[in-house]
């Protein structure tokens, strides 16, 4: 599957654009659900000693898949595809790697 027939899929049950607040809709369902996998990983600290062999890994797949669908549906949103975000976002960092930079700060190195 590629990032732009799962964007398709992800808006078969995505809400309409004309409902009310829809965009902030989408942005604190990103901001919670990376909070969820952040959740995950408290957990498995505060509970489970940081123990690698431990990592609840079906459920964080779970809840990155719910971020993966926030993302594709806000890009959406914003009429962006997804396929073209993650090809940016791979010739971005290619750059930075090539340039020495990729351990810096700085959205624009
Ligand atoms: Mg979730």
């Amino acid at each position: 599957m590629d990032l732009d027939e799962y964007q398709r899929g992800a808006l078969r049950t995505a809400a309409s654009r004309d409902k009310r607040n829809e965009l902030l809709h989408l942005v604190l369902g990103l901001a919670g659900e990376a909070g969820e996998v952040a959740e995950k990983f408290k957990k498995w600290v505060r509970d489970l000693d940081s123990d690698e062999s431990r990592i609840d890994r079906p459920g964080i797949a779970k809840e990155l898949g719910d971020v993966l669908w926030y993302v594709a549906v806000l890009a959406d949103y914003l009429d962006l595809s997804l396929d073209d975000i993650a090809t940016a976002n791979l010739v971005k960092l290619a750059g930075r790697q090539s340039r020495g930079v990729l351990g810096g700060s700085g959205d624009d190195r």
